[in-house]
């Protein structure tokens, strides 16, 4: 593995007049405040552990506010009774906007979350631009349906109606995509939003608040509050007028969102939480192929994506040329920082960095064995959250490294010899988010999608996603469809009205 060393970076000018304005503020009722306590928090490079900007830590009182201006918007605003198509061409014009800035939003993804700039460039901001693209055409199409009745001389219809005020709490793997993820359908449906960005990366977020506003969506429609998750997150989800809490992050903290919402106002929740997830590679594969699919499935996004597929299954009798070959293209991925050629950044933060060797250690320390990686990456880049790709073999699906989501580019590789067995061990997690198998054999790419309990299949090829395909998980993954026709589900409700004909 070839490292970078720190590039000399040239930023465009509006990225850097939007670091100069630092503190970052919330965004409110249509306007940038500070928190009421003047409480902020830094947000940090991790190429270099520098800091980038401060930024606004918002508490209870601000999240009151933001509430507040939400429910303002929702209950006497315009917004949800705005038409369809009135709405879709904000959507679109959002789009546009995002595209005019697409340069200035990569850099600031790549400065707060490591990935690199070409990646940021050309999949999370072209990602966000088709996510506020596609449900710009939902907008206009939210229907509901006439049903037939038993009783004579009864008009049965149906409407969705939006939830109303909604929580949207993200991580900061994708910052402006998942920010895209949930807003575009949040407002296709009519919904006012409160937004709350991972403090990890809140910059991309809050460069969005600006886009929203040019693009002239209406006060207290959509409110941008920066924090930790306690108080800033929590304070959602235990807010009694949040009608609704959106949520992709960590199983454990979705868990909690879910006892929040239980014990506040029984708000509509949905989750799209962890994943282990299974890939499997049959003898009979285009192995190469499948090798090099393999690779980029854990590794992308340096492991930081929750349908990485960390465990890989290869049967037996192509075992010893996938493990090598798997080697041997991780030891080809560049690591470095994301303003130079890198194939792959660093890992978000120093808590991340130090959650991922802990694994390696366990994995270590439990009996499997490292075939490549394992190590921090020191030299030029010593002061950044650098891992290298790193492949363990094992034979015990009952480690930690085996069961648990990692969220690093490390990857558990065995044997298998049957079918049944294979299919018991891709089961054998409480996680059921995604799964990916490489086989020529039609029948059999086939019974792996209808045996294995996730929410996505991929059948040679990894990780692909798309506005208009729906996602989410089986069991501790989480529950609710993102995108696709599926989101519009999440952000509305059915309301039923009998008329007697007479
Ligand atoms: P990760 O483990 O990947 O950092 P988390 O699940 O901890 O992911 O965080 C995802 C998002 O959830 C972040 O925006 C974070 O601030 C928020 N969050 C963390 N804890 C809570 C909580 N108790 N209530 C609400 N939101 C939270």
């Amino acid at each position: 593995m070839v490292q970078q060393p720190l590039a000399d970076v040239t930023l465009q000018e509006g990225t850097l007049r939007f670091l100069e304005d630092s503190p970052k503020r919330l965004l409110i009722g249509g306007e940038w405040v500070d928190a009421a306590d003047g409480s902020t928090f830094d947000t940090v490079n991790p190429a270099n552990g520098q800091v980038l900007a401060q930024v606004a830590a918002a508490g209870e009182a601000d999240v009151n506010r933001a509430v507040a201006a939400a429910r303002r918007a929702f209950d006497t605003g315009a917004w949800p009774k705005m038409s369809g198509s009135e709405r879709g061409n904000l959507l679109w014009k959002i789009a546009d906007l995002i595209e005019k800035y697409t340069t200035e939003l990569a850099e600031l993804e790549t400065l707060d979350n490591g990935k690199p700039l070409r990646v940021s460039s050309k999949v999370d901001v072209p990602q966000a631009i088709r996510h506020f693209r596609y449900y710009a055409g939902w907008a206009s199409k939210i229907e509901g349906s006439t049903i037939p009745v038993s009783f004579p001389n009864q008009l049965v219809y149906t409407v969705r109606e939006p939830v109303g005020v909604v929580g949207l709490i993200i991580p900061w793997n994708f910052p402006l995509l998942m920010s895209a993820w949930k807003l575009a359908p949040a407002l296709a449906c009519g919904n006012t939003c409160i937004l709350k960005p991972a403090e990890q990366t809140p910059l991309t977020a809050l460069r969005l608040g600006e886009i929203l506003i040019e693009a002239g969506v209406p006060a207290g429609v959509v409110n941008i509050v920066t924090g930790y998750g306690i108080p800033t997150g929590a304070a959602i989800t235990s807010h009694p007028g949040v009608d609704k809490v959106a949520f992709t992050g960590s199983t454990e903290v979705g868990r909690k969102i879910m006892q929040a919402a239980a014990s506040s106002n029984l708000k509509r929740v949905s989750l799209e939480l962890g994943g282990k997830s299974p890939n499997v590679i049959f003898a009979d594969a285009d192995v190469p192929r499948a090798i090099k699919g393999a690779t980029w499935a854990v590794f992308s996004n340096t492991g930081q994506e929750c349908t990485a597929g960390s465990r890989l299954f290869v049967e037996r009798s192509v075992y010893d040329q996938v493990v090598e070959g798997l080697a041997a293209e991780a030891q080809k991925i560049r690591v470095g920082p994301g303003f130079g050629s890198a194939h792959l950044g660093p890992l978000v933060s120093q808590e991340q960095l130090d959650r991922v060797t802990g694994y390696i250690a366990s994995g270590r320390s439990g009996g499997a064995q490292i075939v490549t990686g394992g190590e921090r990456l020191g030299g030029d880049l010593a002061d950044g959250y650098f891992l290298p790709p790193t492949v363990f073999t094992h034979e015990n699906d009952q480690l930690q490294l085996v069961q648990e989501e990692i969220f690093g580019p490390v990857v558990a590789v065995a044997a298998f010899d049957d079918w049944d067995e294979l299919m018991a061990r891709a089961n054998s997690t409480r996680y059921g988010l995604s799964a990916g198998v490489w086989t020529r054999d039609v029948g059999r790419a086939h019974r792996f999608a209808q045996g294995v309990k996730a929410g996505t299949v991929w059948i040679n090829e990894y990780g692909l996603i798309d506005a208009a395909a729906p996602f989410g998980g089986y069991k501790e993954s989480g529950f609710g469809r993102e995108m696709g026709k599926d989101a519009l589900e999440l952000y509305t409700q059915v309301k039923t009205v009998w008329v007697n004909l007479g």
